[in-house]
């Protein structure tokens, strides 16, 4: 496998987007490369094993591509953690607070079984805000979320001590500052 390091160098860093001042890391140049994206998802797939997952979760959209490709390596279910209005059925939903603004996820309940270990898989945690709502509606939905497995981690931004604090265990692939 690609070692983590390995890994970080085949992440893109685009200087001010979406906005001035910020550092974007775009993981696009990670997942197009076939051993980049296979040992992220081995990486990732390893960490959710031994959390004991019995079903992944991702956040729309690039939670998406990582989160379902680790279901699948593991044999288990993934549930879509979607942005509001896009699923077909009467949804349970959750608002939180953006830097500018609020945002909105919506999960299926009868995706999830009472107790079931649900962990969540997302590209980067920045604030946390994103994985610290989605493991709330999900917990709200009967699921047990004890873990978060993100592929990049901005510690300067504290998300992973955040979701510490709400009992959601953070493992990453790798840092940026
Ligand atoms: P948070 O809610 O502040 O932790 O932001 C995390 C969400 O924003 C994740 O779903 C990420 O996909 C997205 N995000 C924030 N910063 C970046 C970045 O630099 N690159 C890619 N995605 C980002």
């Amino acid at each position: 496998l690609l070692t983590p390091a390995e890994l970080k160098a085949l992440v893109r860093t685009i200087p001010d987007f979406p906005a001035e001042g910020i550092q974007f890391r775009d993981i696009t140049t990670l997942i197009r490369h076939p051993r980049g994206m296979a040992d992220s998802v081995r990486h990732l797939a390893a960490m959710a094993k031994s959390c004991g997952a019995q079903k992944i979760a991702g956040m729309e959209a690039r939670g998406f591509i990582f989160g379902a490709a680790v279901a699948v390596e593991l044999g288990i279910g993934f549930v879509p953690v979607r942005k509001p209005g896009k699923l077909p059925v009467e949804t349970i939903g959750i608002d939180y607070a953006l830097e500018y603004g609020t945002d909105r996820l919506e999960v299926d309940p009868s995706a999830i079984g009472d107790g079931e270990n649900i962990v969540i898989v997302d590209d980067l945690i920045a604030t946390g805000g994103t994985a610290l709502a989605a493991a709330q509606l999900l917990r709200t939905a009967g699921a047990k979320v004890a873990h978060a497995l993100f592929v990049i981690d901005l510690p300067d931004l504290g998300g992973a001590d955040k979701l510490r604090g709400a009992d959601v265990e953070v493992e990453t692939l790798m840092e940026f500052e």
